[in-house]
């Protein structure tokens, strides 16, 4: 199978180091638990001005490098490639930080995994679009994959018209809430991605 696997809160924690930062910043304290909306403006009741201070801040070269690892995502990663599946990356973070989203899969020990960056919510333009890393929306969109796994309700939107695919929303506070389409299915953690074998697609 070919399998399109996120970066931001599948394979890293980044909402919770947004909430330290958001602390830190602003101090404005919202846990985890509480970080209802994937919109963390909305989340942690920012204004404009914070919640651009915010994300600046959480694609600080520094911040991206010390994300801590989702538990169990090297393993899981590893996992389905040794079972020959052909696992890609596509994170929504911009191209520009496409070095130091790498450094970091290579720091962690995830095998070579083909890694690129798709505005997946409107948020970006690609400084250099001869980058072979970058995705545009319309590669993306002609290009076919059996299983994804992702966590945000944007992701998902852009998604849940494609038929012939299974899709497994990987589980955070802001999804809970998210109507599953008939191709979604809800996994706790990467333990629950071991028995992908047996995901219907
Ligand atoms: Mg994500």
């Amino acid at each position: 199978m070919k399998i399109y696997v996120d970066m931001d809160d599948v394979l890293t924690e980044t909402a919770r180091e947004l909430s330290r930062l958001a602390a830190e910043f602003f101090d404005v304290h919202v846990p985890y638990e509480e970080i209802s909306a994937f919109d963390l403006k909305q989340s942690f009741h920012l204004t404009d001005e914070q919640y651009l201070r915010l994300m600046r801040g959480a694609h600080w070269k520094g911040v991206l490098e010390g994300l801590p690892e989702t538990p169990g995502a090297r393993e899981g990663v590893a996992r389905l490639m040794a079972q020959g599946h052909e696992v890609i990356i596509v994170t929504g973070r911009p191209l520009q930080t496409a070095d130091v989203s790498q450094g970091w899969l290579r720091q962690h020990g995830f095998p070579e995994i083909p890694f690129f960056c798709l505005d997946k919510y409107g948020r970006w333009t690609a400084a250099n679009d001869s980058d072979p890393r970058l995705l545009t929306r319309e590669a993306f969109d002609r290009t076919h994959f059996d299983l994804f796994i992702d966590d945000s309700p944007l992701a998902l939107d852009l998604l849940k018209e494609r038929t012939a695919c299974q899709i497994l929303v990987f589980d955070r506070p802001w999804n809970r809430a998210y109507p599953l389409a008939a191709t979604m299915r809800r996994v706790i953690g990467w333990e629950a991605i071991g028995a992908v074998d047996t995901v219907r697609v």
